[in-house]
């Protein structure tokens, strides 16, 4: 794939962090998978988490999004509290209403595009929409039909992920997730389940997000992309930020072993 934008470049990053992550720790079972991880992202930024398996990338956006509760540390999302209610000092679990509301201002897109079978790609991109947010049907239908184009998909709107390549699907996931309007979008391995030949056109739609001014956390082995797109890349081990900063820095000169022997197997 050759890659010829400067996405990073030149886009306009703001200094106010949209997304600050302290000292979160979370174990499963006795195993602790985040300890203490620190990260603030600004809006407009994209960070490209990398590390090996089982680092714990995975699990920290599942708690940005607050698909798992922390057990420790604290995560705003443009200045509010995830999950809790900061009372002088004293956190009181939010209810799940309002919980489900802070979700909606996050879009995730994981490895596995989790379309809904029964549904064409229109009425995937239209259901968040339409169940969720209680938009009506015309303009939630005029929305995605402007998403669905977007992402190359026009043509397909009618069409059912059975009928779409992985690729596709994909697409309408990103589609999807865009139309909630989120204020945040992680991706979470997005092209590891594709075909080779299909990553690019994935890659493509996201390097457009990044360039339209998306803030966006990115976990990915997608070197060149993290290379391209991403402002910073943030690179763990074992649950914890081994080093993070400029790609140019992090990838061409890792200042720790991890890092170094991390990349190595890459190539
Ligand atoms: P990565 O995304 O970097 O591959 P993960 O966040 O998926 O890492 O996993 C980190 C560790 O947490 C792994 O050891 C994994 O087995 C464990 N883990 C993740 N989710 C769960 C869970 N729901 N229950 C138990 N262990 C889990």
């Amino acid at each position: 794939m050759t890659d010829t934008t400067t996405t990073a470049d030149t886009r306009a990053v703001s200094d106010v962090p949209l997304v600050r992550a302290l000292n979160v720790s979370k174990a499963f079972y006795g195993n602790e998978v985040l300890k203490g991880i620190d990260l603030d992202v600004r809006e407009g930024e994209v960070v490209c988490l990398l590390g090996p398996s089982g680092s714990g990338k995975t699990t920290f956006l599942r708690c940005i999004n607050q698909l798992e509760t922390i057990d420790g540390g604290r995560i705003w999302i443009d200045g509010d509290l995830m999950g809790y209610d900061d009372r002088n000092g004293q956190l009181h679990r939010l209810h799940d209403k309002r919980i489900a509301a802070q979700r909606r201002d996050i879009g995730m897109v994981f490895q596995r595009f989790n379309l809904f079978p029964h549904m064409t790609a229109l009425q995937n991109v239209m259901e968040g929409p339409v169940q969720v947010k209680g938009q009506g049907k015309g303009e939630s239908r005029a929305a995605a039909l402007e998403l669905l184009e977007r992402v190359g998909l026009q043509e397909h709107c009618a069409h059912f992920p059975a009928q779409l390549s992985g690729g596709q699907q994909q697409r309408v996931a990103i589609a999807r997730a865009l139309a909630m309007k989120p204020k945040l979008m992680l991706f979470d391995e997005p092209t590891s389940a594709l075909d080779p030949e299909l990553v690019g056109e994935v890659l493509a739609v996201m390097r457009e997000l990044a360039q339209d001014g998306m803030t966006m956390i990115v976990v990915t082995h997608e070197m060149s992309f993290a290379r391209q797109v991403a402002d910073r890349v943030v690179f763990m081990d074992a649950g914890v930020v081994v080093e993070s900063g400029p790609p140019a820095e992090v990838i061409n000169r890792p200042q720790h072993e991890r890092t170094r022997a991390f990349l190595s197997r890459l190539h």
